[in-house]
């Protein structure tokens, strides 16, 4: 069995102390205890070892949209920054997986092509609703195993509409007698609708004014007093502004079981930068102006409490169609989620390594019910690694990015932190090459 020495692991705040790991079939059986002189002794030349990352949030689209993502590609750009686990969602899959044969038909499918370990979201659609066996659908597809419900109250999907908030009420109540938790995509139609028809014209800044933050923070509300009122457990999933950051909060300290995740894109970039760069980095909801994106970060690690990407590629035809509005909303970036927390956090004095470690693992498994095997360095744990250069500097190449959507906003920006190596179930999956 592996033991990995001359590793630094995260005590408190920015604290790190020398460690050693040994793994065996896929777990951690021992930390700091001497090793036999049988194990095989890999020398890790003093890199950080973290809990492999967790991305709850990707779009692998597979199988349906592969000419967007497909599972090889989007889970080797995982495995390429330090993510050993991805939730991947139900509606940009077809069928979407809305009830257990579309789960298998899915799971068959995507496992030989998967570099990383994964759970499945399952989703309830308006579509899923028409069938009165809806109930038991939700029911098999938690027998089976999948993370959550993914619901959205705006969808701009054919094959995956929204809910109303009176299909809401019905499903979370269903959702609290069964245990199962719902991810909500927050934005609220008539809101939307209204702003839409103020719009003027096609540019990134009235897209912005297209889906204000009331919108978000409407539909928080409205979902998160149905979830209060039937005592259902709710994630808010891309949560985009401070405001909706700060909704949450308030529904938290009324009782509600409800969580939040962010992504880099919202933490990093304003309006201004939506401007500037165009739609490489249009998504829904849009990033918001300089107050909400501060107010988002002084929440992340309390009701925002771990980090996603919304990871969602497309072709460069469907980026670039000549018309904003029509563009698609979406961006690879799993593979930079680890990258963006150590640069942009830590480098930046935003974070410390030990709220690293809890946005992009440990309080995500907790929140899905994972920890401590997934999230923790702690004996019987998957031995699911990210090894870090903290110092290691590198330009961020579009063109080098593993996913099939060769394009990113942090395109040509100097990173501080690189991912050196990840390791699942006790096995090195990525090594990074030497940089020249
Ligand atoms: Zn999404």
């Amino acid at each position: 069995m592996p033991t990995l020495t001359n590793i630094n692991i995260v005590t408190s705040g920015n604290e790190t102390r020398p460690a050693r790991i040994t793994v065996e079939n896929g777990k951690i059986v021992a930390l700091d205890d001497e090793y036999s002189k049988n194990n095989e002794v890999i020398d890790c030349k003093n890199l950080l070892l973290i809990p492999g990352a967790i991305d709850p949030h990707t779009h692998f689209n597979d199988p349906g949209y592969t000419w967007r993502e497909d599972f090889y590609h989007g889970s080797l750009g995982a495995v390429a920054g330090g993510v050993t686990t991805v939730f991947d969602m139900p509606c940009t899959t077809i069928p979407p997986v809305t009830n257990i044969n579309a789960f298998y038909n899915k799971k068959e499918k995507v496992i030989p092509n998967a570099w990383c370990d994964f759970r499945l979201w399952g989703g309830i659609s308006a579509e899923s609703l028409d069938s009165p066996l809806w109930k038991n659908h939700i029911e098999q597809l938690k027998n089976a195993g999948v993370i959550g419900f993914k619901t959205y109250v705006l969808s701009g999907m054919d094959t995956f509409h929204q809910l109303s908030y009176e299909e809401y009420y019905d499903i979370l109540k269903f959702a609290s007698e069964i245990d199962v938790l719902v991810g909500v995509h927050a934005e609220d139609p008539e809101i939307v609708a209204n702003a839409t028809a103020q719009i003027k014209e096609n540019s990134p800044a009235e897209f912005a004014a297209s889906r204000p933050v009331e919108a978000e923070v409407t539909a928080i509300r409205r979902v998160g007093e149905i979830a209060g009122e039937v005592g259902a457990k709710i994630h808010i999933v891309h949560v985009s502004s401070g405001s909706g950051a700060e909704e949450i909060d308030r529904l938290q300290k009324q009782g509600v079981n409800i969580s939040g995740e962010t992504c880099p894109q919202y933490l990093a970039f304003t309006i201004d930068d939506l401007c500037r760069l165009g739609s490489v980095l249009k998504c829904t909801p849009p990033v918001r102006s300089k107050e909400e994106n501060e107010k988002l970060w002084s929440f992340l690690g309390k009701s925002v409490s771990f980090l996603a990407t919304d990871h969602a590629p497309c072709s460069q035809k469907e980026k670039s169609t000549g018309d904003f509005m029509t563009d698609y909303s979406g961006m690879p970036g799993v593979e930079l989620l680890l990258p963006f927390a150590l640069n942009y956090g830590y480098h930046q004095e935003k974070l410390t390594l030990e709220q690293i470690q809890k946005l992009t693992s440990e309080n995500t498994a907790k929140r899905f019910d994972l920890f401590p095997q997934k999230g923790s360095l702690e004996i019987g744990s998957d031995a699911d690694f990210a090894l870090i250069n903290l110092n290691s500097m590198y330009k961020i190449e579009a063109e080098k990015l593993k996913s099939k959507g060769k394009f990113t906003p942090f395109d040509g920006t100097t990173f501080c932190g690189a991912v050196e190596q990840t390791w699942i179930s006790g096995e090195p999956v990525f090594k990074r090459r030497e940089q020249k």
